[in-house]
């Protein structure tokens, strides 16, 4: 297990990179502590397999180190950085059972067998892969493999880290949610430091203690789930966490407040924007609530999603999102309030800390 520090870490693939737009990954200075489950979500394409990549050796970033536990892993070959990587499609060999696969790690770093034998056997019984010990890789089904795949990245209790490039894409919708929940225990178990990569929110939310948001080659906040609800450090997490996203309002700011639906909305932080910033109010639709004294909107549909409904409506013009109980009923002429808690301000999308 090791502490994770990225300074100064980016990458491009290309050989002579200009601007910031040749880069897939760009400014990266980050902690990831030692112990702890990390899930990194975002966007197809926002640099996430590149970023596990660099963590694992098997590319060279263009600039920058990789640290563990301070040490500079940065010029270190992979099978010297002391990483178990698990891809998104299953790495396995074909000809071998299931035992000699998930004893594979740990023969090829010369574990006594009783050692490999006790360890594979305690793996094997936390996947469900008991039975099938003894049958070749070749005949099993896809989300077998993958199964097996997460077995030989979890089999080795030594290694630095745990990376987990989208595991569970392959595997049948019932399975994810059991293996998931598997994955969570076995961190609380074994206390590796695990990067969990998914595009998921709900994967994301379910794995880790603190979730890593990237966003066009940027780390663009590391928090706990409640943090990235409640104070979106960027509009593009306010709007990727939570469903649906975050409100994100054009405001024209009168010095620490605004005008809003005929209301004067403060906003603590606003003293902080500079001239010409571009200048938005960030609102969850979870922090908007009815109210016969506030703003008026004009509703144009109202969706019933089981326990809640989601109002969609517009003020001023804005289109915003509303989420009322399931039990609550729209007025024709409805007003809204915004709870002073759930309101953030955003220059040039990064959120003005008070
Ligand atoms: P993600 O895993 O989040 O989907 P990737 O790390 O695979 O994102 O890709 C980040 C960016 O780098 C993308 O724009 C992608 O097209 C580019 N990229 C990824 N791998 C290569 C490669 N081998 N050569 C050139 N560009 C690449
Ligand atoms: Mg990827």
């Amino acid at each position: 297990m090791a502490r994770i520090d990225l300074s100064n870490l980016a990458h491009s693939y290309l050989p002579n990179p200009k601007s910031d737009n040749d880069y897939a990954l760009t400014r990266m200075n980050h902690t990831w502590d030692d112990g702890g489950a990390y899930a990194l979500l975002g966007p197809s394409g926002c640099g996430k397999t590149t970023l596990l990549n660099i963590i694992s050796g098997l590319l060279r970033p263009s600039e920058g180190q990789v640290l563990f536990d301070g040490k500079d892993m940065t010029d270190l070959q992979p099978q010297d950085r002391n990483i178990a990587q698990v891809f998104q499609f299953p790495v396995i060999y074909d000809t071998m059972t299931v035992y000699d696969n998930l004893a594979f790690p740990l023969r090829n770093r010369h574990v006594p067998e009783a050692e490999v034998d006790a360890r594979v056997r305690e793996i094997a019984s936390h996947l469900d892969l008991n039975d099938a010990l003894m049958t070749r890789a070749r005949g099993l089904t896809a989300d077998a493999k993958q199964t097996i795949s997460l077995g030989r990245g979890l089999v080795r209790n030594d290694v630095n880290a745990i990376l987990f490039d989208e595991p569970l894409t392959v595997i049948d919708p019932h399975m994810k949610w059991h293996l998931r929940s598997k994955l969570k225990l076995l961190h609380r178990q074994f206390e590796h430091t695990m990067v969990y990569v998914t595009h998921d929110q709900t994967e994301a939310l379910t794995f880790a203690d603190k979730v890593v948001v990237m966003y066009d080659g940027q780390i663009v906040q590391l928090g706990t789930p409640e943090e990235l609800f409640i104070k979106p450090s960027h509009t593009f997490v306010g709007y990727f966490i939570g469903s649906p996203g975050m409100n994100v309002m054009p405001i024209e700011l009168d010095g620490a407040s605004a005008k809003l639906g005929g209301q004067t909305v403060s906003l603590p932080g606003a003293a902080k924007v500079k001239a010409g910033d571009k200048v938005e109010l960030g609102v969850r639709p979870e922090f908007i609530r009815l109210d016969a004294k506030g703003m008026p909107v004009t509703v144009n549909k109202v969706e019933d999603v089981g326990r809640q409904k989601i109002v969609r409506a517009q003020l001023e013009g804005r289109n915003i999102a509303i989420v009322i109980g399931e039990d609550e009923s729209v007025p024709t002429d409805a007003k809204i309030a915004f709870d002073p808690k759930g309101i953030n301000v955003y220059a040039n999308d990064w959120r003005v800390e008070l």
